[in-house]
C-alpha cells in the first residue's frame, strides 16, 4: 500500500519509519528544500521518549542533551528569583527525559529512514481528488500521481488540512501570544541554565544550545491578533514589542540575524473534532497543535504516528484503522491542550500586578511538594501500553 506523507517533520519522518517497519511503502514529500537547520531547543520525555526508544535512537540523541541543569526565572539584574531544578524535574517527569534542539531528533529520525524511505524535499500538495479506492495529488513541481493514502504531517498551518477540512481558521485556537527565536553568540555567561525574563507583556528567554558560543534567545509577547507576520517585518516587530525592555535583551536585540531568518509565529492550538476524512487523515501539530507550553507536542506527534502505523497494521482497513487512532489518541491530545490552555494564560502576565503574582506562585510552586501540580503540566509517562515484544519488520527488502 502506498502512503503519501505531505510533512517531514517528526510526525512524519516517525510515521515513515513504522510504515516501513509495517510493510508499507511511505512516500514523503517535504516543503523544505533539505532537513531544517537551527531550531529551537525541546524537552523530550513521555510518549516520545518511549517511541524514540523503540526506534533505537536514544543513543544517538543523548551526547547530543543541551547543556542545561535548571531553568532559573531571573530579575532585571540576572538574579534567579525562582529556579526549576533537575532534580525538581526529575520528580515531575518520573521518567527519563532530555534536553536537546528539535533538529537532533529530526536528524535521528531522517537517518533511520533515509535509506528506506522516498523523500521529496522542496515539493507540496496543491490537490487532492478521492478517484475509487486510490487519491490523486496534484504537487508543484512534479505533476499528479495516484496513492492508496493520504496523511497530513504538514505542522500548524498544514496545507492538507487547509485542503481536504477546511481553513486554518475553523480549527484555531489563538491563545494570545506570538513567539520568535534565533540563535545568537554567547557572550553573557549564563552557564548551564535557560534564564527566562519577565516584563507586563513580554518575556526574553535564553539558552546554551551545546554548540560552543551559541545560545538561542526565545522571546514571548501578548499579541491579541492571530495572523502570521511576514518575514521582512519580523525584526522590526520584535524590536519595537521589546524597546527598552531590561536584563540583557536590547543586546540579543542587537545581536538578532536577518529578519527573514527569525522564526516567528503565534501560539495556537489546533482543534479539531475529526482527524480522518476519507482516504486522508492528520497526525501531529496538523491536528492537535498543543503549543510549546505543553511541552508535550513532539512526544503527541511521535505517539500519533506510531499509532497510526500500529492500526493501519493491525485494522487492514483505513476506516477502521483511522478511527481506531482517532480513539486511542484525541482524549490524550485534548487533555494535555487544555493544562497547556491553563497555564498560557499567566504565561506572560499583562499587568505589574499579574507579574508579582506570578512570580510568588513560581517561588511557590518551584518545591518538591509540587511535582504534582508541575506533573500536570507536563504529563507523566509513556501513553503507549508496555511491549510484549520487539515489533516484527515486515520489510519485503
Ligand atoms: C519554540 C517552541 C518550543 C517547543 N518546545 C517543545 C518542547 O519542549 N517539547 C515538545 O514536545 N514540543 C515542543 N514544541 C512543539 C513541537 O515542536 C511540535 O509540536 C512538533 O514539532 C510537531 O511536529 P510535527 O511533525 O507535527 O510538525 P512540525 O515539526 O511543524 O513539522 C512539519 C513539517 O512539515 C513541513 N511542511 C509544512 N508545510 C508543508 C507543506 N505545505 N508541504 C510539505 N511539507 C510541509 C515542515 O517544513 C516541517 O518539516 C515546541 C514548539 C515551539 C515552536
Amino acid at each position: 500500500m502506498r502512503i503519501l506523507i505531505c510533512g517531514g517533520g517528526v510526525a512524519g519522518l516517525t510515521l515513515a519509519y513504522w510504515l516501513r517497519r509495517r510493510g508499507f511503502e511511505p512516500v514523503i514529500v517535504e516543503r523544505a528544500p533539505h532537513g531544517r537547520l537551527g531550531g529551537y531547543g525541546i524537552d523530550f520525555f513521555g510518549t516520545g521518549y518511549d517511541v524514540a526508544t523503540r526506534m533505537g535512537i536514544i543513543d544517538r540523541l543523548t551526547p547530543h542533551q543541551l547543556p542545561v541543569d535548571s531553568v532559573d526565572f531571573v530579575d532585571e539584574s540576572g538574579q534567579a528569583t525562582a529556579r526549576l531544578t533537575g532534580a525538581l524535574l526529575n520528580k515531575v517527569i518520573r521518567g527519563p527525559h532530555l534536553g536537546l534542539m528539535h533538529t537532533t531528533l529530526e536528524g535521528a529520525l531522517l537517518d533511520v529512514i533515509q535509506n528506506d524511505v522516498e523523500i521529496r524535499y522542496g515539493e507540496t500538495i496543491t490537490a487532492v481528488r478521492e478517484i475509487g479506492t486510490a487519491i490523486e495529488i496534484d504537487f508543484a513541481n512534479d505533476g499528479t500521481e495516484r496513492f492508496d493514502l493520504l496523511v497530513g504531517a504538514d505542522g500548524i498551518h498544514s496545507v492538507t488540512r487547509d485542503l481536504v477540512f477546511g481553513p486554518e481558521t475553523r480549527f484555531a485556537r489563538h491563545l494570545g501570544c506570538h513567539l520568535a527565536s534565533y540563535p545568537v553568540p554567547d557572550r553573557y555567561d549564563i552557564g548551564r541554565v535557560r534564564a527566562h525574563y519577565t516584563e507586563p507583556g513580554r518575556q526574553a528567554v535564553v539558552y546554551p544550545t551545546g554548540q560552543p558560543g551559541e545560545l538561542i534567545a526565545l522571546f514571548l509577547f501578548r499579541a491579541s491578533r492571530a495572523g502570521s507576520v511576514p518575514r521582512a517585518q519580523r525584526l522590526d516587530l520584535l524590536r519595537a514589542t521589546f524597546d527598552g525592555m531590561g536584563w540583557i535583551t536590547p543586546s540579543l536585540l542587537a545581536d538578532a540575524p536577518a529578519s527573514e531568518t527569525v522564526f516567528m509565529d503565534t501560539m495556537t492550538q489546533i482543534v479539531m473534532p475529526a482527524w480522518h476524512r476519507g482516504r486522508t487523515a492528520l497526525i501531529g501539530d496538523a491536528c492537535g497543535c498543543m503549543t510549546m507550553v505543553s511541552a508535550q507536542g513532539v512526544s503527541m506527534a511521535m505517539a500519533g504516528a506510531y499509532v497510526l502505523a500500529e492500526t493501519l497494521h493491525a485494522e487492514g482497513d483505513h476506516v477502521r484503522a483511522f478511527r481506531r487512532h482517532q480513539e486511542r489518541m484525541h482524549a490524550e491530545v485534548t487533555r494535555r491542550q487544555r493544562n497547556a490552555l491553563f497555564f498560557a494564560r499567566s504565561l506572560v502576565p499583562g499587568t505589574r500586578a499579574g507579574l508579582i503574582a506570578q512570580s510568588l506562585v513560581s517561588r511557590l510552586v518551584m518545591r518538591n511538594a509540587f511535582a504534582p501540580v508541575l506533573r500536570r503540566q507536563f504529563g507523566v509517562g509513556t501513553i503507549l501500553p508496555p511491549q510484549d515484544a520487539a515489533p516484527v519488520d515486515v520489510r519485503e527488502d
